[in-house]
């Protein structure tokens, strides 16, 4: 799985994050200021070739902050969806068992 990450800042100077899919759909928003972080919902609209919008609930002030971002500017990094627990690895330990010899 492939995601990028946009960032941005809130009026009330908190940075704002998210991470987004290659359909430019949010994974998971985050605000930080000074020391603090939290969860921050974050929502992608206005979908088109070029450009969409995120907007985040900041955790910080309350604002629904709303940015526009360049499609050409997403920069996609490869994500392993689970490390753990590879599909291949499961199927494998099923058949080396040997069932009655
Ligand atoms: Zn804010």
């Amino acid at each position: 799985m492939r995601t990028a990450v946009v960032e941005s800042v809130c009026e009330c100077q908190a940075r704002l994050g998210a991470e987004m899919d290659e359909q430019r759909r949010a994974l998971r928003g985050w605000a930080r200021k000074k020391l603090r972080a939290d969860h921050a919902p974050a929502i992608t609209t206005g979908l088109s070739a070029e450009s969409f919008n995120v907007g985040w609930a900041c955790p910080f002030c309350g604002r629904n902050t709303l940015r526009a971002f360049d499609t050409n500017a997403l920069v996609y990094q490869e994500k392993p969806a689970n490390p753990s627990v590879p599909p291949a690895s499961r199927a494998a330990a099923r058949s080396s068992v040997p069932a009655g010899s």
